[in-house]
């Protein structure tokens, strides 16, 4: 279905921070780098064309999606950039990548060839855009040998395509320990060294490259994800070198109050029961909002004060402890700031034993996706 409006729930995307999160990595850049915005997974959940608006405000050169379809949605969305489908896509729906303008991850000499054929059956007129992406160790797509990965830049010269970048991408690069990242860097010299024309784009940096690596590589573009929504790729493991502002909230407010008496169960499984009389909030997010139930346990934030969550999350609702009685209404704050107090992406993941990145994708469709921008209205 569609988002739910009528709800009073919504998924609050602060546009200002994102600003500031880009501004960031771009004054920490090299003169000259070029920033491709990673939108894929509707932009971590932030909704894919809203964040892309702004981001080209902001000027980036591309942006980066996992899919041919997600890069229809850009298109469709009149953004001209430079569109980058990071996954293999089928050969047979190249055509439409070619018409569109669109680019494509190419991991092999076998699909060059395919494409080859299935260009030449559809007459397709425009090129196809290329990216060769290079398995420096990541160990899931890409090119892991120099011979092929030569033929392959022999092939990427004919009428059939446009070579427009090469890249790699980094499996360790969020860790302290540099040694696998070394070896990576290694095998991507080696590559590089075979190339004699180099393409537009050249890049390697995911946003913990960009945070913690800039210095060390060699490469013209940040494919720049999780930071430009304020999550250290980290977790907690090393600071980031530069302010990364939390771009995401949950916010809902409270749809019925009651005082629980001492003795009475709340939830499925009356797994909870109170031992006093206290002031109860229904909250209409569940489970199936991605607001996991895991997080039976953990805590929400009411007016800058953390407030329990009783007994266990159901599909679309879930039972809080006020501090006190309280209005229907209230606001309650699930990811994000509320007074003094703050639960970040990370906490939710640390609860859950998962990173960041899921946290954010997790939130469903049916969750409304509201703008704001903080910074202007300061
Ligand atoms: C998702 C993805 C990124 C973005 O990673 P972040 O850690 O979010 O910056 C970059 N490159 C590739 C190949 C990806 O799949």
């Amino acid at each position: 279905m569609n988002s739910a409006r009528l709800r009073n729930t919504n998924v609050v995307v602060d546009l200002g921070a994102l600003r500031h999160n880009i501004r960031a990595q771009k004054a920490a850049l090299p003169a000259g780098s070029h920033i491709f915005g990673v939108v894929k997974a509707d932009a971590y959940g932030n909704g894919m064309t809203q964040v892309a608006h702004v981001l080209s405000e902001e000027g980036v050169a591309g942006f980066c999606v996992a899919l041919l379809d997600e890069g229809f949605t850009l298109r469709n969305a009149g953004l001209q950039e430079t569109i980058l489908v990071l996954g293999i896509t089928p050969v047979q729906y190249a055509p439409l990548a070619a018409e569109n303008g669109i680019s494509l991850t190419v991991g092999s000499v076998d699909w060059l060839k395919e494409y080859q054929q299935v260009a030449q059956t559809n007459h397709v007129r425009q090129p196809l855009k290329v990216h060769l992406g290079l398995d420096t160790g990541m160990g899931r797509i890409g090119f892991q040998d120099v011979t092929e990965f030569k033929q392959a830049l022999q092939l990427v010269q004919t009428p059939e395509f446009e070579f427009e970048g090469i890249f790699t991408h980094f499996a360790t690069v969020d860790s302290a320990d540099k040694t696998y990242f070394e070896h990576q860097l290694t095998k991507w010299k080696q590559f590089l060294a075979v190339v004699d024309h180099r393409p537009r784009y050249v890049h390697m940096a995911n946003s913990a490259t960009g945070l913690w690596h800039q210095q060390d590589i060699e490469s013209n573009t940040v494919r720049m994800g999780i930071s430009l929504y304020g999550c250290n790729p980290s977790g907690r493991e090393l600071q980031p070198s530069f302010e990364l502002q939390p771009v995401t909230s949950l916010i809902t407010h409270a749809t019925f109050v009651k005082k629980l008496h001492r003795g009475e169960s709340v939830s499925y499984g009356a797994t909870y029961t109170a031992q006093q009389d206290e002031w109860v909030a229904t909250l209409p997010v569940g489970y199936a909002d991605g607001y996991r139930r895991e997080l039976t346990g953990y805590h929400v934030l009411v007016n800058g004060q953390v407030c329990d969550i009783l007994g266990r999350i159901c599909m679309d609702q879930m039972m809080i402890r006020l501090p006190h009685q309280m209005p229907v209404g209230t606001e309650a704050v699930l990811l994000g700031r509320s007074g003094d107090q703050e639960i970040t992406a990370t906490d939710l993941a640390d609860q859950l034993g998962t990173i960041n990145y899921e946290v954010l994708t997790g939130f469903g469709d049916r969750l409304a996706r509201k703008y704001i921008d903080c910074q202007e209205e300061e």
